[in-house]
């Protein structure tokens, strides 16, 4: 008997929930570990906190001696509130958080024992990064960065640290982070979008992007997701036939939360709100054990960090729970992988949501600006989109048949293509009055009940307008949101400046008024991008043949999405708008097809050792009970024994086949391993990993997956799928 699988079910079954403690009201401890606004001008002098509200709303410096003011202050409250160490708080390029802890405790000269934290720790500390992966900015023996503080993103306390959000960056002066390109992205769209809103409104001084993601994810318990090596060391399933019922019913979706998952949630939530991340809306998803969580939206930078926050929470209630959480895209084949949308805006300070239709045709035409140089910006940078969400583990997801698919497309509904349509119909160069009229009556004028009863929805589409925001669907579900938004915010800006310099040269050269100078603008955007636009399902072989005769990239993999991270185009539009060097482009880029290839080097090694050290033995270990069988019953029956042996007979010859099949395989597949450990650039290393290793997994899996549906269920090592996605 397989003890370990029974076990992990045993221990599993005989689980209770967990009793959680919930405040009657959230309101009541919302942000009560977080050192917010509140929190400041309490501990604060006035001076200090002015100096800190400045530092996040315009950017000014802090001085040092103000540093020490705040620092002072930040550390008592922390310390009333349970803080021994703090921390710098970063999100290196491995795409999780790393935190190095220091105690407030220090030894003075005289012996004396103090608490002490001041503005030199506030602002800048040096953790060891010669570990922290940089695509050889740095070489390894000055490994040297430090972290500097980012006033925008509010420090907070996790269990007894007080953390601080940082940036991390070289010595060199180059990002070693997923911040700090997000933070210069950000300032570059906040001044484009600026500029432009001053057409319509004077008053606009600026203009912050925002996001709302949504988390989607597996529980499983910690008993089951432990007794297999792939979940434990992978994230996922590398082999397991599928269930015999799986999520064709659509029962788990409208289904109400287990009471254990539910007292997870409410956990993770109380966390959550402590830690001022609005979480909001949690509700099942499409799979078995499948379920999402989506916050309310927030300044984009605050969203991002508190998206990492939130994994980070999630996986530490989840021990509590004796859950594991797995945040990987494709954790079961066969079964419904997990996203993360990012819903995306901007929105003004004057408290307009610039992809908001508003009340007057001039608001309109605003929504309009901003809406159709956003498509026109995903238009030209699609390839670079699809690169910014690409990994080894989404792959699973885009262009593996599941939607949204590796194509990138622009869904707006059918309401809104109308607009365009009309628009891109405007006359060229000046409008005569009655022209003017009609546009501002008849499709201007038209939008918001237009967006009102617009009741067609899409969901396959990767990047889909939903009423007020634009919704990139494709981003994994493990991934950091600051590179797409990152991405998002670098295109839009270089869009914007470049409309508002073809509108402003129509005004000065050919002296048009600005309105028709802004709609001769946009109809050539409409018409430019619109091989962009699609309403259809966005997936399947149809789209992809569509896809192909518009000219639209499909870039199934990773190794051959990432290129565009270091194509002409993308190296000068990160240089042009100061976001990033060539070489920080170009490291990243290392990075990235580094951390490819070994992922699919990690997951060829545990499949090989599952199959070989657990699957084979079992399997020739039921085939001997099998040919025991058989002996016995020739004994019994002499000469006639193939009459009654004839299927255990089978049976034995179709496990020897699989057995060879994977042997095989595992053999080939090392071989193709070596052969890419030793190809002559990283990029080809992740090439032959894709191409020549990866397919081997399926040839493994395919007789592994056999032979569980052969082999004794006693015998059985790895908990199967039946048992992992519907045991409660
Ligand atoms: P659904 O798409 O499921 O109907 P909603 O429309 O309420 O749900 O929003 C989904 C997500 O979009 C939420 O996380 C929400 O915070 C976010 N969102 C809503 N408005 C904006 C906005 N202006 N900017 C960024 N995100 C937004
Ligand atoms: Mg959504």
């Amino acid at each position: 008997m397989s003890t370990l699988r029974f076990n992990a079910l045993k221990e599993t079954l005989n689980r209770q929930p967990i009793e959680v403690n919930e405040p009657k009201r959230r309101s009541e401890i919302f942000g009560k570990n977080v050192f917010n606004k509140h929190a400041m001008r309490q501990h604060l002098t006035k001076q200090a906190y002015k100096s800190v509200i400045d530092a996040m709303e315009n950017g000014t410096k802090i001085s040092r001696e103000v540093a020490d003011h705040i620092s002072t202050g930040m550390k008592e409250w922390s310390i009333q509130n349970g803080a021994t160490h703090y921390t710098h708080w970063f999100q290196p390029l491995t795409g999780g958080t790393a935190e190095k802890h220091d105690a407030f405790f220090e030894l003075e000269m005289d012996g004396e024992v103090i608490e002490k934290f001041g503005g030199g720790q506030l602002v800048q500390q040096e953790p060891d990064a010669s570990s922290f992966p940089n695509g050889g900015i740095r070489n390894t023996f000055e490994a040297r960065g430090y972290t500097a503080w980012d006033p925008t993103s509010p420090a907070f306390i996790m269990g007894t640290t007080l953390c601080i959000p940082t940036v991390f960056i070289a010595y060199t002066g180059e990002a070693l982070d997923n911040k700090t390109p997000l933070l210069r992205s950000l300032q570059v769209v906040d001044q484009a979008a600026t500029d432009v809103c001053k057409y319509f409104d004077k008053n606009v001084s600026k203009v912050i992007a925002t996001l709302g993601w949504e988390q989607e994810y597996f529980l499983i318990d910690a008993a089951l997701a432990d007794s297999r090596p792939d979940l434990q060391l992978a994230g996922r399933t590398l082999l397991g036939h599928s269930s015999a019922k799986g999520q064709q019913l659509d029962d788990h979706y409208f289904g109400s939360i287990p009471s254990r998952v539910l007292n997870y949630m409410r956990d993770m939530e109380t966390e959550c709100m402590l830690l001022g991340i609005p979480v909001k809306t949690r509700h099942n998803e499409v799979a078995p054990n499948q379920f999402e969580l989506a916050p309310i939206f927030e300044e984009a930078n605050l969203a991002v960090d508190h998206n990492s926050l939130l994994m980070d929470v999630m996986r530490k209630v989840a021990s509590r729970h004796n859950f594991k959480v797995l945040f990987h895209e494709k954790p079961f084949a066969g079964v419904n992988g997990s996203g993360k949308h990012n819903n995306w805006s901007l929105a003004t300070n004057t408290g307009v949501n610039l992809l908001s239709p508003g009340s007057t045709p001039m608001k309109n035409l605003q929504f309009l600006t901003f809406f159709v140089n956003t498509i026109k910006a995903v238009h030209d940078n699609e390839e670079l989109i699809r690169a910014t969400i690409a990994s080894a583990s989404n792959d699973h997801r885009l262009g593996a048949n599941e939607a949204p698919p590796a194509i990138i497309s622009v869904f707006i509904g059918s309401q809104l293509t109308k607009v365009l349509d009309e628009l891109e119909k405007v006359t060229d160069g000046k409008l005569s009055p009655e022209e003017k009229t009609d546009l501002k009556l008849n499709v201007v004028g038209k939008i918001p009940e237009v967006i009102l009863d617009n009741t067609d929805r899409n969901r396959t589409s990767p990047f889909a307008f939903t009423g007020n925001k634009f919704e990139l669907r494709a981003v994994g579900s493990t991934a950091n949101c600051a590179n797409p938004m990152t991405v998002l915010n670098a295109i839009v800006a270089q869009q914007l400046i470049e409309f508002k310099s073809e509108v402003d040269a129509l005004i000065k050269d050919k002296k048009l008024k600005k309105d028709e100078a802004i709609f001769n603008v946009l109809r050539e955007y409409i018409k430019q991008s619109k091989k962009i636009r699609f309403e259809g399902d966005g997936y399947g072989e149809a789209w992809e043949k569509e896809a192909k005769k518009r000219g639209l990239s499909n870039n199934k993999t990773t190794p051959t999405a990432l290129k565009a991270k270091v194509s002409k185009k993308t190296i000068k539009l990160f240089e042009d708008l100061n976001i990033m060097s060539k070489i920080e482009t170009e490291s990243r880029y290392e990075i990235e097809v580094e951390e490819y290839a070994m992922r699919i080097q990690i997951e060829g090694r545990i499949l090989g050792d599952i199959a070989r050290n657990h699957v084979i033995p079992t399997a020739v270990k039921y085939q001997n009970r099998l040919i025991e069988n058989v002996v016995g019953l020739k004994e019994i029956y002499g000469k006639e024994f193939k009459k009654v042996a004839k299927e255990q007979m089978i049976l034995i010859e179709e496990i020897s086949e699989h057995i060879e099949k994977i042997n095989k395989g595992i053999t080939e597949m090392t071989e193709a391993r070596k052969k890419a450990n030793n190809a002559k650039s990283a990029e080809d290393t992740a090439a032959q990993y894709c191409d020549k290793v990866k397919p081997y997994f399926d040839v493994i899996r395919y007789s592994c997956d056999k032979l569980e549906l052969l082999v004794d269920n006693e015998l059985w090592p790895l908990t199967k799928y039946r048992e992992l996605l519907f045991t409660r």
